[in-house]
């Protein structure tokens, strides 16, 4: 990140002086899903924000998706699916990471919180975003949950920001406190989800576009993204 852009996110969020001393050039950011493509749809517009300013970015997915596609074995389905990520984080100038799980059969137990903590450790972030956990898939709680646990055990060092995805079906109850114009970025968001072919982009995204048009609405301006801070985390690292 630029210092001009760098300075732009400090002073547009007020914490400058705060900042300034602890927060590198070069943010790392994670963005944690339950599959392939929540990242995208949740945080899409967000993501090309921070890596076209120059930032890191990592998509970490829970599993492969291997139970999404009903015609193929789930090591086909996973197999495709790991190719419709990377085709999405290329658009979006992202690295995509997988952690172990079978999709739908995830474990959140003291074993699998201190292997993901290790993960997560490893790419060293600077701010992290994970499912709001009230949220009708388990694959997005169990997510919500490790990153949860992780950011305690790593000291709190990392801001923490929870996003929405496929609202009604999946997040329930969602009341942003932070908002992302993502007007700009509304085209590489959508080409980033429908990399995920798989998954009937044609539906998902227009769902997903009256969400982001709403809160677009709440923030003033085209389209948003929307985000609840954690409130005694490290400060507004949102670009
Ligand atoms: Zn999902």
């Amino acid at each position: 990140m630029n210092s001009f852009s760098r300075r732009n996110l400090l002073v547009g969020a007020g914490l400058a002086a705060v900042a300034a001393q602890a927060t590198p050039d070069r943010l790392k950011v994670v963005v944690t899903g339950g599959h392939p493509g929540d990242p995208e749809y949740g945080c899409g517009g967000t993501v090309a924000r921070y890596t076209d300013a120059g930032h890191a970015a990592t998509l970490l997915y829970l599993n492969h998706g291997q139970k999404g596609c009903p015609s193929k074995s789930p090591e086909d389905c996973g197999e495709l699916r790991t190719g419709e990520a990377k085709k999405a984080c290329d658009i979006l100038n992202a690295v995509p990471k997988f952690s172990v799980f079978m999709d739908g059969e995830p474990t959140v137990d003291g074993k699998t919180y201190d292997e993901f903590r290790k993960l997560l450790d490893d790419e060293k972030p600077n701010v992290v975003f994970t499912h709001w956990p009230i949220d009708n898939h388990r694959d997005h709680r169990a997510m919500s949950m490790l990153v949860y646990d992780a950011w305690l055990k790593m000291n709190r060092s990392f801001a923490l920001y929870y996003y929405e995805v496929s609202d009604g079906e999946d997040t329930q109850m969602f009341v942003p406190t932070d908002y992302v114009d993502i007007t700009g970025m509304a085209a590489r968001k959508k080409a980033a989800c429908f990399a995920h072919a798989s998954q009937a982009p044609e539906k998902f995204y227009s769902l997903q576009q009256q969400v982001t048009r709403f809160r677009g609405l709440e923030r003033g301006c085209g389209e948003a993204e929307a985000f609840i801070r954690l409130t005694k985390d490290t400060g507004h690292l949102l670009p």
